[in-house]
C-alpha cells in the first residue's frame, strides 16, 4: 500500500507530493491485460500469466443458459 506521506506546513506542497507519490506507486503496480489500468487492489486475477483487475473479470462474466 501507499506509505503515509510526510506532511509539511505547506498544504499545497503536501497535495502535490502525495499525488506524485501515488503516481510513482501506480507505476510499480501490475497492469490489467484487459483495460490497461494499474491494479490498485491487493488482489488480482492471473490468467495464463496475465493480470486482470476485478472490474474486467466481472465484466467478462457471462450467463450461460442451459
Ligand atoms: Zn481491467
Amino acid at each position: 500500500m501507499l506509505n503515509a506521506y510526510v506532511t509539511t506546513d505547506d498544504p499545497l506542497h503536501d497535495f502535490f507530493e502525495d499525488d506524485r507519490r501515488k503516481e510513482e506507486w501506480l507505476k510499480g503496480r501490475p497492469v490489467c491485460a484487459s483495460c490497461g489500468e494499474p491494479i490498485q487492489e491487493e488482489m488480482a486475477y492471473m490468467i495464463a500469466g496475465e493480470y486482470y483487475c476485478e472490474h474486467c473479470i466481472r465484466a467478462a462474466k457471462t450467463y450461460l443458459p442451459d
